[in-house]
């Protein structure tokens, strides 16, 4: 039982909602019908708890989950025990058996993912071809994947009739599909085209081509006629990865989207899925030039009334927000006034009205007029959404709500 007044509520039906919107988008982008979509939940769910979440994009029709190491793919197996579940960062030593059990498919590149992957379904005697998986190829990202070229064909050449590894995918990651127009995702795209080809021209037969994440479907422009092609040759479903965006947090484009269609699409609709709370633990008042919390960083200027917060930057409140961070009380904004300690952080509360022991306190997420959403907190910390929400600690209890 939690009873600490701190917790994160995640909304089910803002989840369910966010991704319909990503596969109406994802629908009206491609020329040549439906696209597939992989629904992102690794770092447990970016924060907003995988056991919940990855179910219910699984019941809205997500073709595939995708999590970051076989270790999250156990975790995800138990909660959603038919879907197909990408591995996307490889395979370490000693986990090939876990993968396989699981019927986990990872994504490879480095020789020695394939070795042990052979050599684990060598030792459970699996017939040819029977363990799937998905071969990155790095396009321009240089994080990872198999370099075009020689290199490439050496790697395909693994997939032989006798191999027990099937190439069940073939998949790339762009740098920057936030830059629309941009240069690197065309020429990546280019190269990604030509991979594909090299597989195509071996005979291999993968059944899933996929590239791109949330911004490359919230850009809402049609996707890469070329890719499209060189997917339908093969008859292989293309398919994209939406991860922030299903969370309600649409990623900022270069500039405006220019969407297709006649009909032109709206703005995708996103609303944020995780409202994260505390509760007024304390509330004292002090006098003009009385300081608050470690090291004496907030000194009143007025007589000044301070709420305490039971959570600090051990609940993931990140300690960058001393002094300059707000949360909302009665539906205001108060600051932060001093440092955030580990487990305790103050409001200065002094312009609202009636505050109270036990009022709720809006950390992200909505109080009558006033919001403060994920990248609000990124913005005054020097760092991007994924990481404020990645970053709410483990300790923090994640309330399922309708
Ligand atoms: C995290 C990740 C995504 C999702 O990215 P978002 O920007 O969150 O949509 C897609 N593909 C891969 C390989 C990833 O690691």
């Amino acid at each position: 039982m939690h009873t600490r007044p701190v917790w994160a509520e995640i909304y089910r039906s803002r989840l369910t909602a966010n991704y319909l919107e990503l596969r109406r988008i994802a629908d009206a982008v491609s020329a040549q019908g439906k696209v597939a979509l992989l629904a992102v939940v690794k770092a447990n769910a970016y924060g907003h708890g995988m056991k919940h979440c990855a179910p219910l994009l699984v019941e809205s029709g997500a073709d595939w989950i995708g999590v970051t190491s076989v270790e999250e793919g156990g975790q995800a197996r138990v909660v959603c025990p038919e879907a197909r579940i990408l591995v996307m960062s490889g395979v370490w030593k000693g986990e090939a058996d876990a993968a396989i059990e699981h019927c986990l498919t990872p994504i490879v590149w480095e020789a020695f993912h394939l070795d042990m992957l052979e050599e684990a379904a060598r030792r459970r005697g699996l017939p040819p071809r029977s363990v799937p998986v998905h071969l990155e190829i790095d396009t321009g990202m240089s994080r990872q994947g198999v370099r075009s070229g020689a290199c490439l064909t050496e790697t395909l050449m693994r997939f032989h009739a006798g191999s027990p590894l099937r190439l069940d995918g073939v998949a790339t990651h762009f740098s920057a599909p936030e830059v629309l127009d941009g240069e690197d995702t065309r020429e990546q795209t280019a190269r990604f085209v030509a991979a594909i080809e090299s597989v195509a021209s071996l005979g291999l037969r993968p059944a899933w081509i996929h590239a791109g994440n949330s911004a490359l479907v919230v850009r809402g422009e049609p996707l890469a006629p070329s890719l499209e092609v060189a997917a339908a040759r093969l008859g292989a479903t293309l398919m994209l990865r939406p991860g922030l965006s299903l969370y309600g947090y649409a990623p900022r484009l270069s500039e405006a989207p220019r969407l297709p269609g006649p009909e032109q699409l709206p703005l995708a609709k996103l609303s944020p899925v995780l409202a994260w709370k505390s509760r007024i633990a304390s509330l004292r008042n002090i006098d003009i030039g009385e300081y608050a919390g470690y090291n004496s960083t907030f000194r009143a200027n007025r007589p000044t009334r301070l709420a305490l917060l039971p959570m600090g930057y051990a609940d993931g409140l990140n300690r960058l927000l001393s002094n300059r961070g707000s949360a909302l009380v009665r539906g205001h904004r108060a600051p932060v006034a001093g440092n955030i300690s580990m487990d305790q952080t103050m409001l200065d509360v002094t312009e609202i009205p009636e505050v109270a022991i036990g009022d709720e306190v809006v950390l992200i997420g909505t109080q009558g007029e006033e919001s403060i959403r994920a990248y609000d907190l990124a913005d005054l910390t020097g760092t991007i959404p994924y990481e404020v929400l990645c970053n709410i600690s483990a300790r923090v209890p994640r309330l399922l709500l309708d």
